[in-house]
This record gives C-alpha cells, structure tokens and sequence, in this order.
C-alpha cells in the first residue's frame, strides 16, 4: 500500500495533507525519514510513525456530527486565538479528527468530522454531487422568478453555480425553526436550498445574486446524514448505518 494512502486510511489526514507530511521529513518508516511519494509500505509489517508517534491501521475510524454554533471558525486551531470548533469535539479521545469541508463562521448546523481521509475526499469530491440542504434567513421574500434563476443556476463571478433546489420555507416548517428560534422578523423569510457544490460562502453569493441578502445561514443535511439529536455545541457518533451511508 502506498505510504500516503495507509496514513490517510489511519485517520492522520488527507491523502494530500499526507504526502504534505511526507515531504516535510515528518514521516519514518522502520525508524528511516520517507519523503518518496511512491514509497509503499505493508501495513501489518512495518512501522509508520509521523512525529515519532506510531500510526496503526487497526485503530479504526472515527466518525463524529457536530451541531455548529454560530461564532466557531471551522479549523482545528487558530493562530489568533479565536474559538474554533477543535474546542468542540474530543480530539484528545480521537487523535487526526478533521472537519470535512467547512461551514462559515456564523453558520451553524451539521459539521462532519472523521479521522478517516478516504470518505472526507469522497464527501466532498466535485465528481461526486454530493448534495447539501441549508436553510437561510434572507431580507425579503424570493419571487417565483427569483427562485427559477436559482434552479437553473444563478451567475456568481468564477462561473454560474450549478442548478439548485430552491423553495420558500413556511415559518411553521421545523426546518425553518432554527434560523428563526424567536419567529420570523418583519420583511424577512426563510429560504430552503439544496446544492451539490461547496463554493466558499456559495449560498450567501447565490442569494445576494438574486437580491437576498443572508441574515443567518444553518445546514441540516450533509449527503446522507441529517443533523438530528443534537443542540448547539453538542456531537454524537454516527450510528454504524450512517457510517455506512458515507464510506
Ligand atoms: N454557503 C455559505 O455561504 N456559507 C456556509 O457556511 C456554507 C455554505
């Protein structure tokens, strides 16, 4: 198995971050530094260590949902000190644990975090279209015509979003509830919308472009996995079906 892979598959990064970590000389394998990209290694035989810390496939993955409070930066440290959502998911039962993919900071809802790099790539691959629901509190109410540029795919500077699904949420509807925890402020209304792709800050660009702005922003789905179970600031593990759901 290539030394890349096996170190992605143990849960200590991505594929890409992996080989960042080889040619950084912070690889050893057998005691020897390994910065060759094409170095293989058999998993049951020799001994992997990055940072003198020993990386062993068996340990299995972890799998964690968090429900993301507004105020949080999606990375697991940062150098300003502001809060960031690592100080929300137990790292220290869980070494190599990484969000998949990122929600803003005043975004809230359902952050995925594995030590697992095959699914974080394979849920966030563009080939892939996997979709994504996050319901916006918006200024006004989308028009009919509004929504059509939405579902056929509204003009962003770097290139047309693809086709979304997009509907105007009752302020009664659950899903809307959590955008609107005190009801529903005057001129205001909740938007649903369903994409595949993860441009930064891609769903507030498609509102504003057809004259929405974003208010607050929160995400329930993920793929297959919904945010359920949980309040603000709390994880869970995935059920071993919803496991199953993303590798
Ligand atoms: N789109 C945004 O604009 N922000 C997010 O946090 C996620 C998707």
């Amino acid at each position: 198995m290539r030394l890349q892979r096996f170190l992605a598959r143990a849960g200590v990064a991505s594929r890409r971050k992996s080989e960042d970590l080889m040619t950084a000389g912070r690889v050893r394998v057998n005691g020897e530094v390994v910065t060759e990209l094409g170095s293989k290694v058999t998993p049951d035989l020799d001994v992997v260590e990055v940072d003198g810390r020993r990386v062993r496939l068996e340990d299995g993955h972890a799998y964690i949902m968090l429900y993301k409070p507004a105020g949080y930066l999606t990375t697991m440290s940062d150098p300003e000190g502001r809060p960031c959502v690592a100080s929300l998911v137990p790292t220290d039962r869980y070494p190599g644990l990484f969000p998949v993919g990122r929600l803003d900071g005043d975004t809230t809802g359902l952050l995925l975090f594995t030590t697992n790099g095959d699914v974080a790539n394979g849920m966030l691959h563009p080939s892939r279209h996997v979709w994504k629901h996050y319901v916006a509190l918006v200024r006004g109410v989308p028009t009919q015509q509004e929504l059509g540029r939405l579902r056929s795919g509204v003009y962003l500077r770097g290139g047309s979003a693809q086709p979304a699904k997009a509907k105007v949420l009752s302020p009664r509807d659950p899903a809307a509830i959590p955008v609107i925890p005190e009801g529903l402020p005057m001129g205001m209304s909740v938007v649903g919308l369903r994409i595949h792709e993860g441009r930064k800050h891609q769903v507030k660009r498609m509102l504003k472009a057809v004259g929405h702005e974003v208010v607050r922003l929160h995400r329930d789905e993920f793929g297959p996995l919904e945010l359920t179970g949980l309040l603000p600031g709390q994880w869970r593990p995935l059920t071993p079906a919803e496991v199953r759901s993303v590798e």
